[in-house]
């Protein structure tokens, strides 16, 4: 589902270049889990940037989805991003003035998917997450874990083929990064999707099939 070749990304700053990502290699197979773990500043965002499409590679190829994202348009991209892709973050993104069912419903709308389908998807996805008594609060309304386990209903909502979630409970404590990490993995086999994640969590990394770790801009397979 994922293959990138040679990959190379520099970021230019005024004065000087400085390489982020350095001929970087790697391979996710469909359905599949795969974690990469580094330290700050090792350039995992920068990756994950890279495979939705939201940020170009400066030399190298990236295959995702069955996509050359090296050789697309930005209006290709904006259709793989949502088509193709369901993203979480650490923060989780959610419109204040939508209520949860609404922030789920609004990306399989945007992916062009009819308002009762948007609706119904949302509404099995909240049921999955375990919210389905909190369909009508707003943001401001739900717990921290409870918001991104919405974010992670939204994830799915557009039936993608990868999730990319960075640290997605690195915002939490460790009660509640257990519990969305739990509905994490447990909606991904469920549906059958392939996930690449990022996190500093070491445990999770044994969950997954595969695991990589990025240092400095290099990637080594564990
Ligand atoms: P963290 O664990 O803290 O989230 P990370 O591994 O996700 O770190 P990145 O956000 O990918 O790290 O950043 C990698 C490096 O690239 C950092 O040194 C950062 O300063 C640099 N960087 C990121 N974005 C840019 C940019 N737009 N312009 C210049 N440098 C950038
Ligand atoms: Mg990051």
């Amino acid at each position: 589902i994922l293959k990138i070749n040679q990959l190379k990304k520099v970021f230019s700053t005024g004065a000087e270049d400085l390489t982020i990502l350095h001929d970087l290699n790697m391979n996710v197979e469909g359905g599949k889990s795969t974690v990469i773990t580094g330290e700050s500043g090792s350039g995992k965002s920068t990756l994950l940037n890279l495979i939705g499409g939201m940020d170009n590679l400066s030399s190298g190829e990236i295959y995702s989805c069955g996509f050359p994202i090296h050789t697309m348009t930005e209006k290709q991209l904006t259709e793989y991003r949502r088509k193709s892709i369901g993203l979480v973050f650490q923060s989780h993104y959610l419109l204040k003035d939508f209520s949860a069912l609404e922030n789920i419903a609004i990306p399989a709308r945007i992916a062009g998917f009819d308002k009762k389908k948007a609706l119904m998807k949302a509404e099995e996805l909240i049921e999955k997450v375990g919210l389905a008594d909190r369909k009508e609060h707003f943001p401001s309304q739900l717990s921290g874990g409870e918001r991104q386990r919405i974010a992670l209903a939204r994830s799915l909502v557009n039936d993608p083929e990868l999730i990319l979630a960075d640290e997605p409970t690195g915002n939490l404590d460790e009660k509640n990064s257990r519990i969305v990490e739990d509905i994490l993995f447990s909606l991904v086999e469920e549906f059958g999707k392939s996930l690449l994640l990022v996190t500093h969590n070491l445990i999770l990394a044994e969950r997954v099939d595969k695991a990589y770790h990025l240092t400095g801009g290099v990637l080594e397979e564990k």
